[in-house]
């Protein structure tokens, strides 16, 4: 990838630039959790988006991806937005950065990736991050490190028409090699936990689907969880949201929600405990642990919250066949990839039955991601 971006850089705009990078990323646990106000868990991975970058003393961007085969030049007024949809997650990081009071000027810029784009890795994400730490860096302008996460997701409601959370840019731009990142979603407060999972591979299996009720269901977990919070809010004010209630309380309220509120309700209490107990594990270097947390997750994103499929529920049962350590749904389900923490020894049995049988079973193959938790944005020396 450094040699292509390399080459195309020399060739466009010759000598100079600087070698700027992030990462796509994984959530091992913490699903529907955060607008519930409870935790996230993610890391960034080894496959991301690598920039050559120059400023250019004029005032246009000139950009060229790898990956699309094309160059486009753009302005950095509002107006100035160019209609190729990947040149503008860039031009709504410049946009955002000049909001926040950041100088931004021309500049030339050759990009590639290896984030597959669409699996749930977030590509979006990566090339977002890679741009704003870019972008910071070269212009001197102090931004923090949430404020760069901030305006990557800005980035998408702005510019991409994308209503996404915190979760994906912050782990892009906080992510560290051999650590995930624990995020309070109410308050933001964040911490590392070790994860050097020796003897063990961490594989995303993506069954390529996605099926079509993803926003409507959505938006009815939603408010099934806000309507359960507000029933325990009437016993206990200080529940703001669903993940500060203990599950007492849910019980407590049992029959005055529908049974279906219950059971979101009942799934998001048990995960925000299941993201403490994975930390305590890591801490431990308990990878046992995590995995079972990883099905107790599944069972409840099928059973009680709702969002699987048969093709994800098929690889989950699949993996405990197999006596994978853990596997999950991982994203907001009806599709996508399942996340799994297989030992060295089991994971080329694992993986050839999943793509022999999911194949067989649904008639095309899935994909197989290796993913190793690395380092989020950066400048390559
Ligand atoms: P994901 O789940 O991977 O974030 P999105 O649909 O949110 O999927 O973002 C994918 C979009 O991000 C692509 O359609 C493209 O516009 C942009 N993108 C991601 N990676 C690249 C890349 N390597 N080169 C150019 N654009 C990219
Ligand atoms: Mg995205």
């Amino acid at each position: 990838m450094k040699t292509k971006v390399q080459d195309k850089f020399t060739t466009l705009f010759g000598e100079g630039g600087q070698f700027f990078a992030s990462a796509g990323r994984i959530n091992l646990i913490g699903e529907h959790t955060d607008y519930n106000g409870g935790y996230v868990f993610p890391g960034a991975i080894d496959c991301g988006i690598l920039a050559k970058i120059k400023v250019n003393g004029t005032k246009k961007v000139h950009l060229f991806s790898i990956d699309f085969d094309e160059y486009v030049e753009f302005g950095l007024a509002e107006e100035d937005k160019p209609s190729q949809s990947w040149a503008s997650y860039v031009f709504g990081v410049c946009r955002e950065t000049i909001k926040r009071g950041g100088k931004v000027e021309g500049f030339d810029a050759v990009f590639a990736g290896d984030v597959p784009l669409g699996a749930g890795l977030s590509s979006s994400a990566a090339l977002e991050s890679t741009f704003a730490f870019a972008l910071n860096y070269l212009f001197n302008n102090g931004i923090d490190k949430f404020e760069l996460a901030k305006i990557g997701q800005s980035t998408e409601h702005n510019y991409c028409g994308v209503k996404c959370g915190i979760m994906d840019q912050f782990a892009s731009i906080f992510g560290k090699q051999g650590s995930l990142i624990r995020l309070n979603c109410k308050t933001l407060e964040y911490k590392y936990f070790p994860f050097n999972p020796k003897g063990y591979r961490l594989v995303l299996i993506d069954s390529c689907v996605k099926h079509e009720l993803a926003s409507s269901a959505y938006n009815k977990r939603r408010a099934s969880c806000e309507n359960a919070c507000a029933a325990i809010r009437k016993n206990h004010p200080e529940v703001e949201f669903l993940s500060d209630a203990k599950r007492l309380w849910l019980d407590e309220v049992r029959d005055q929600i529908p049974e279906e509120d219950f059971l979101r309700a009942e799934y998001v209490i048990g995960e925000v405990q299941r993201v403490l107990d994975v930390c305590d594990a890591l801490e431990r270097d308990d990878y046992e642990t995590v995995g079972e947390m990883m099905y107790q997750t599944h069972f409840g994103l099928s059973r009680l919250y709702e969002v699987s499929c048969e093709e994800l529920d098929f690889l989950n049962k699949l993996a405990r066949k197999h006596e994978v350590t853990g596997s999950r749904v991982m994203g907001g389900g009806f599709g996508g990839c399942t996340i799994n923490l297989v030992k060295d020894e089991l994971y080329d049995e694992f993986v050839t039955a999943a793509v022999e049988q999911f194949e067989a079973k649904f008639g095309h193959a899935p994909k197989v991601y290796n993913v190793v938790i690395s380092d989020g944005a950066r400048v390559l020396e």
